[in-house]
């Protein structure tokens, strides 16, 4: 298959296990339970603000998820908390996937797909 979002470095995502993501309710959700990944964009926020000394307000309530994006990995497609989608990401959350890419691949990567509801918080990854 010749398609320019194939450039030979997605070896590791053969068989991968994905999960189903939809926003905005993973983020609303995320944030009325201040779970897992509410941490790591917070954690990421925090860490934004200390370096650049920039957005320090959007630091307060909701106004932080605008801290967090995410591209797909194939076609660079951004992900955002509040823009209405379905992603697909490994259980680390370094790797999304659109649904277009997910669709258009899935029998080629022979993914594995998990509920939102069996992600582990705690395998995101860890800030530095
Ligand atoms: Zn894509």
């Amino acid at each position: 298959m010749d398609d320019w979002r194939l450039r030979g470095d997605d070896d590791n995502l053969k068989n991968a296990v994905l999960y189903e993501i939809r926003f905005p309710q993973f983020w609303e959700r995320a944030y009325r339970e201040k779970n897992g990944f509410y941490q790591l964009v917070q954690n990421d926020a925090e860490n934004y603000v200390k370096r650049t000394g920039k957005c320090a307000e959007l630091l307060e309530g909701e106004k932080i998820q605008h801290f967090w994006h995410e591209h797909c990995f194939f076609c660079w497609e951004k992900a955002t908390t509040d823009a209405e989608a379905v992603f697909y990401c490994t259980e680390d959350m370094n790797v999304w996937i659109c649904a277009k890419c997910f669709n258009d691949f899935k029998d080629k990567f022979h993914w594995v797909v998990k509920s939102v509801d069996e992600w582990h918080p705690e395998n995101a990854r860890r800030c530095p």
